[in-house]
């Protein structure tokens, strides 16, 4: 689909088989990466799986121990932060605490000996850009609020007038509403400035809301760099489709014969095998919550599974079932709409249809 801010095809960083080893352990392993002009790119990955750790040589503060990092053509590794066009916004703001909003904002073009009555005048246009008042330019940056401060911190970065602006997690302090009205925030900001943002973070559901593009780190690796859409509808592996959000797993195995059965209770599964697993025996079958149905009398899907429906859960909109098959716990999610009327502990079928499914190597 064309997002408004549509990234022109152009890498600004290049990254060529990265890596970044400590004391014989690879925390970032043969990154190959293109991050193209003005993309909002966001890698994610659970705690440890060196997100941070490649944010730090993107920005100048670590040097790769293999592979190469360019901008704009140009090699960087080894090149200090502080000689970098880019800017690191860090989860703990870092603003100078005994300064006004004003002097954070004007800090960086201070050191650029910028004279004071412009310095002033560019703060001003900067706090109406993170929607601060002016009459903030004078207050105490530590009297700000957690999102104030937050603002505060982006103005200062966009003070340095950085080709890239990197994250650090900035809105994991924050508490869950101000930090949904950050999201949309940093969205908007990052296509009104046309700047190239990197933004890391273990939160998908951050990262879907605002990137045009989502990388998914695991154990040093990046193991799929696409769209939200397509890191949703198609991951790469069980991994990704399990970071994604709640899923149901079923693993088929093939028969001699060449008929799929559920690897733990074996009735069959009809399902669409991918090209590139044609010649796997074993495959996870990946049936998210909204795509499992709860199959009433005369109803029928490519896939049924017999199991007892055991708890039900109000998601505003939506209502979530958990239905006990065998000893394993399915879910299946449904519109308020076309609530299930059946009660609790009562036998029910759940089923799928087979496009309807993503098939991962097992
Ligand atoms: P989190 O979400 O918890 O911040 P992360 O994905 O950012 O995690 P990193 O901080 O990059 O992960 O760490 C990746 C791995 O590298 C971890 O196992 C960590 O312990 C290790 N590591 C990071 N920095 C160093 C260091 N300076 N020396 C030794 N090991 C390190």
């Amino acid at each position: 689909a064309a997002s408004v801010s549509e990234p022109k095809a152009l890498p600004v960083l290049q990254l060529v088989g990265v890596r970044k080893v400590f004391a014989g352990f690879a925390a970032v392993d043969r990154i190959d990466l293109d991050v193209l002009e003005g993309e909002f790119l966001t890698i994610v990955g659970p705690s440890g799986s060196g997100k941070t750790t490649l944010l730090r040589m993107l920005a100048g503060m670590e040097d790769p121990s293999e592979g190469n990092i360019t901008l704009r053509g140009q090699l960087i590794n080894g090149v200090p932060s502080n000689r970098r066009p880019t800017c690191l916004v860090f989860q703990s703001l870092a603003l100078f605490p005994h300064m006004t909003v004003g002097e954070n904002i004007e800090y960086p073009l201070k050191v650029k000996k910028i004279a004071p009555a412009e310095r002033k005048a560019r703060a001003l246009e900067l706090l109406r850009m993170v929607r601060l008042p002016e009459s903030y330019y004078g207050k105490n940056v530590m009297k700000c609020s957690g999102g104030e401060k937050q603002r505060v911190a982006l103005a200062r970065a966009f003070a340095y007038d950085p080709d890239v602006l990197f994250f650090d997690e900035p809105l994991s302090a924050l508490d869950y509403k101000l930090k949904k009205v950050m999201e949309k925030e940093l969205k908007d900001l990052h296509r009104e400035s046309g700047k190239t943002f990197i933004y890391i973070t273990h939160s998908l559901e951050e990262a879907m809301v605002m990137s045009d593009r989502i990388g998914v780190m695991r154990a040093g690796r990046l193991v799929q760099v696409g769209t939200p859409e397509e890191i949703y509808t198609r991951p790469a592996d069980r991994f990704v489709s399990e970071f994604v959000g709640e899923v149901n797993v079923v693993e088929a195995v093939r028969e001699v014969g060449g008929r799929w059965v559920a690897a733990e209770g074996g009735q069959p599964i009809r399902l669409a095998l991918p090209a590139e697993l044609a010649d796997a025996e074993r495959v996870a079958v990946v049936v998210r919550p909204e795509f499992m149905r709860l199959v009433g009398d005369g109803e029928s899907t490519d896939n049924l599974l017999d199991g007892t429906l055991y708890n039900e859960y109000a998601l505003g909109s939506r209502i979530q079932y958990q239905v006990r098959v065998g000893d394993r716990t399915m879910i299946v999610e449904l519109s308020r709409s076309l609530a299930w009327r059946g009660g609790l502990d009562r036998p029910v079928r759940i089923g799928w249809n087979a496009a309807d499914a993503i098939v991962v190597a097992a």
